[in-house]
Parts: C-alpha cells; structure tokens; sequence
C-alpha cells in the first residue's frame, strides 16, 4: 500500500507479524530517495513503478532489521546508500549475525536478502538534495546508538525511523534517554515541523513527539507512565522491558529484535 503525503513525497508500509513498518520515497524528475528498504526485497516492489530510471539514492534511518533488509530489491546500479558512522559499523557487528540467526531459524524465507552497507556517512548531520527538496539528516541517538532522522523542510516532513512510534518506542537498557529526550524536543518545538512520520504506528503531528517524550521523561524521572490503552503483545514486553531502562542487566544487542525486544 503506498500513500501520498506530501507533493513528491509517498510512504508505504509492510506487515510483519507482531507490527507494521513503514519506509518513505522522495521523488524528484531525476532523482529518488530511499528512506529505509524495510524488511525484505520484495517490500521495495512498490516503489519500482515511481523510480522508473531516475538515480536512487538510499538512506538507512538505523540498522536494525526491518528497516534495511530489502535493499537489494532496489536498482541500485551504484547507488549511494547513506547511514550514520555507527550505523556502517553495524554491518560488520550485530546486522549480519540477525539475519544468520534469522535465515537459520526461518530456512528460505529470508534467502534473498543481501546486505548492503552504508557508503557515504556522517556524525551529526549531512544534507542530501532531491532537485526541489531537501532532506536533513540529524543524528538522534536512542533507540539506538546509529539512530538518525530526516527533516525535508519544504514539505514540513519528518521522517522519524524508531525515533518516535505509537504507542511508545523500543527503549534499550544502555539507551542515551537524556540525549534523546533533548532531541526529540528540538523537534516538538520546531515550527517548521508539519507532519510527522514514525516507522512502527499511525502517521501525525507532534503531537506524537509530544506523547513519545512523556513516555520517554517518565522513564528518565524514575516515574514509568502507566499505558492505559490496549497493547499487542510486542508492544506488552517492550513496555516491561523499557520500564526497567535504568535497572542494571545484561547488555542485549542494540534495538529491535525479530523475536520481540527481550530477543
Ligand atoms: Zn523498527
């Protein structure tokens, strides 16, 4: 399903069992951006009709994943695939071990996934231009360590990755909570910002910024919010698991797990 948000601007969205996720296309006459390739492949087959011959250029929000497993399902000729420093260096730790447990758990499902690292990164922020549009990228570490987000500033769009989501995002227990916190406020408080686009839960306003930093400050002040609304399983573990963010434990791998969040 590929939806509209903004001119030159279509999100799309898989499921993937215990949640959806969601990736974005910014297109221009020549040029496209890829903002993440989801989970496998074949999630990229949407797209193929609006890229046509136009250049690609990819942009992993974090390297977990859901969000960069169907990479090679895109005409990537030699296509510049963008991450953040400590996203590449995942490719050589976590992101190729995932999708060995996975392909070993799962035989053939997974079988045509090839991994494809960053070749261009950056530190803090990096600006990448799509004809008529810009897209900012802005490191906001968090969810993970590699975690950025993108702002196209003549859209009003943000394009969150596992920044934000609805009901409330995947915390790790080694997680940066007051950088993170600082980040996301920049942005609720940014006039600029229109419309808000998390990976995992419904598209909005910052108003879902709004509700991630309540849940995310509860946690920091020792105060976990209580989640009145009805939770799926997935999202029942990660809130017990990111209830205990300041508790001591083991160290599991950064983000979000295949298996749920305890994975
Ligand atoms: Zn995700």
């Amino acid at each position: 399903m590929i939806e509209s948000i903004a001119a030159g601007a279509f999100v799309t969205e898989v499921a993937l069992g215990e949640y959806d996720v969601r990736g974005a296309l910014l297109v221009d006459a020549a040029r496209v951006v890829v903002w993440d390739t989801l989970s496998h492949p074949r999630d990229m087959a949407g797209w193929l009709p609006l890229i046509g011959d136009r250049d690609v250029e990819v942009v992993y929000s974090h390297a977990d994943w859901d969000h960069i497993w169907g990479t090679a399902g895109l005409p990537l000729r030699n296509a510049t695939i963008v991450g953040h420093r400590a996203c590449r260096e995942r490719f050589g730790t976590d992101v190729p071990r995932t999708l060995c447990e996975r392909q070993r758990a799962e035989p053939g499902k997974w079988d045509e996934v090839t991994l494809v690292v960053p070749n261009a990164v950056f530190d803090d922020k990096m600006v990448v231009g799509i004809g008529s549009m810009t897209l900012e990228l802005h490191h906001l570490p968090g969810h993970t360590t590699d975690a950025i987000v993108g702002f196209v500033p003549e859209r009003g769009l943000l394009l969150m990755g596992d920044a934000a989501e609805t009901p409330f995002p995947v915390v790790p227990p080694d997680s940066p909570l007051v950088e993170w916190v600082a980040g996301l406020e920049r942005w609720a408080h940014d006039p600029r910002v229109r419309t808000v686009v998390p990976a995992h839960g419904p598209t909005g306003g910052t108003d879902i910024l709004q509700k991630n930093l309540r849940y995310l400050r509860g946690l920091l002040d020792g105060r976990p919010l209580t989640v009145a609304e009805p939770l799926t399983e997935f999202y029942r573990k990660t809130h017990q698991a990111n209830v205990g963010w300041a508790e001591p434990r083991p160290i599991r791998a950064p983000g979000r797990q295949p298996n749920g969040p305890v994975g």
